[in-house]
């Protein structure tokens, strides 16, 4: 059985269901985003994940864990955005093969712990593929009329690794770019720090970090820095997983 945040306990997200994809679209030269429709749809709360399974003819597979990048309120669809890893097994079939029409086996939403209530002040602080998950608060933010809630800090190598560039900008989001900014940039390239982190951060608010092992890492790093308990971080790596 599988605990909700809210405590309660869904059976149904422990089943597999057969989704179609609705449509595919580039993010970055390495990233790309599946717009799935699921025959049974299952509300989520920003920053669940689901797991998508892969079966060879042979009865071989294969499990993986992409975070929901779409806001709640799409029901009956939701977005995951997968980066391509050099010999990834799950994540270069998903790039080299996959299409709009095609079937994905998937199961959830799973995972309570680095859930958004959509109700409490939250900052989040992502690195890389880790700005999935907060995309999803963020998105859910803005269609709620609450994007005074949250404020969203992503580091990228440069504006051509920007998720979401078209849509993430804004008032409440910094972008700290670590290897090249774009033409006019106040901010000189280099690694995320807590002098970034400092102007975002209220006190009492909910933190939630997610990344690459070293970047959650240093991220929770340089939180404490600036005085963030560590109690109100909530931190989620992607690194390998099942
Ligand atoms: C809760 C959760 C949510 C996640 N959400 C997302 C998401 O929204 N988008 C996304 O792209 N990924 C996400 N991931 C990571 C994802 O589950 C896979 O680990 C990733 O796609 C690699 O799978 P693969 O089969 O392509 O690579 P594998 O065949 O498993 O591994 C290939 C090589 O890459 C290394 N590797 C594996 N995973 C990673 C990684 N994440 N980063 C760097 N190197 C790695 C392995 O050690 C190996 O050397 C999430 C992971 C977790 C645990």
């Amino acid at each position: 059985m599988t605990l909700t945040p809210g405590g309660a306990t869904h059976r149904r997200t422990l089943r597999w269901q057969t989704a179609r994809v609705l449509a595919v679209r580039d993010e970055t030269p390495t990233a790309r985003t599946f717009r799935l429709a699921l025959p049974e749809p299952r509300p989520h709360l920003p920053g669940q994940y689901y797991a998508l399974r892969l079966t060879a003819p042979d009865g071989y597979s294969a499990t993986r864990s992409y975070s929901v990048a779409s806001a709640p309120e799409e029901t009956g669809e939701i977005e995951l955005t997968v980066e391509r890893l050099a010999d990834g097994e799950v994540s270069e079939f998903l790039h080299e093969v996959v299409v709009p029409g095609d079937e994905l086996e998937v199961r959830g939403p799973i995972g309570g712990f680095f859930a958004w209530d959509g109700t409490s002040s939250a900052l989040l602080v992502g690195g890389g593929s880790g700005v999935v998950p907060l995309m999803a608060m963020l998105r859910h933010a803005r269609r709620t009329g609450r994007p005074d809630l949250v404020r969203l800090v992503v580091s990228a190598r440069s504006p051509a690794d920007l998720y979401y560039a078209d849509e993430l900008p804004g008032p409440e989001t910094l972008v700290v770019y670590t290897r090249q900014a774009p033409p006019g940039a106040g901010r000189a390239v280099g690694r995320l720090a807590a002098a970034d982190l400092a102007p975002f951060v209220r006190g009492g608010e909910d933190v939630f970090v997610c990344g690459s092992p070293g970047f959650a890492d240093a991220a929770t790093a340089a939180l404490e820095e600036v005085g963030v308990p560590v109690e109100s971080i909530r931190v989620e790596r992607f690194g390998p997983s099942g």
